[in-house]
């Protein structure tokens, strides 16, 4: 059964323009594009989806961050969808991610890491809910 996850190119990774470099390493990756929309979003927008981080030394600097410029908002599906995201993407501090990876190739810091991916099955339902209506699904 195809699973469905939720990812962002970041504003850092717009701005730098990698936007099509990292769309091709998700469909090189075999992932199909349920929806995709490219937006500005306020930072209460941020804070709403960043809810979970409320409270940590980095939520300001990061909903900041995340409403500093244009991103790339994506539903993506295929089997193992939230996983094999994750893997694509690399470590959160791209110091430590892994060769080959997005975030290797692609972030300049801890902060400005290029890309978001659901990190469960329960985030990915809230995420696609946040920012998309039924019908952008298709
Ligand atoms: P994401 O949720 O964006 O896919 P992640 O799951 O790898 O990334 P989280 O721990 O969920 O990492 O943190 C969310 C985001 O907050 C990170 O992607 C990064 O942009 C930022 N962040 C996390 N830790 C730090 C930190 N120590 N300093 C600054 N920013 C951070
Ligand atoms: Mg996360």
């Amino acid at each position: 059964m195809p699973q469905r996850t939720f990812s962002i190119v970041k504003p850092d990774a717009v701005r730098n323009g990698h936007t099509g470099a990292i769309l091709g390493e998700i469909d090189k990756a075999g992932f199909r594009f349920v929806a995709l929309k490219q937006q500005s979003i306020s930072k209460r927008q941020a804070e709403g989806f960043y809810a979970v981080h409320r409270g940590k030394p980095f939520f300001d600097a990061l909903c900041e961050f995340m409403s500093s410029g244009t991103l790339v908002l994506m539903v993506l599906e295929k089997e193992n969808a939230i996983a094999d995201l994750r893997k694509l993407m690399g470590a959160t501090n791209p110091a430590n991610a892994e060769e080959g990876t997005i975030r290797k190739q692609f972030a300049s810091s801890i902060q400005e890491n290029a890309i978001h991916g659901s990190d469960a099955e329960d985030t990915a339902a809230f995420e696609i809910g946040y920012w998309f209506a039924g019908y952008e699904l298709i």
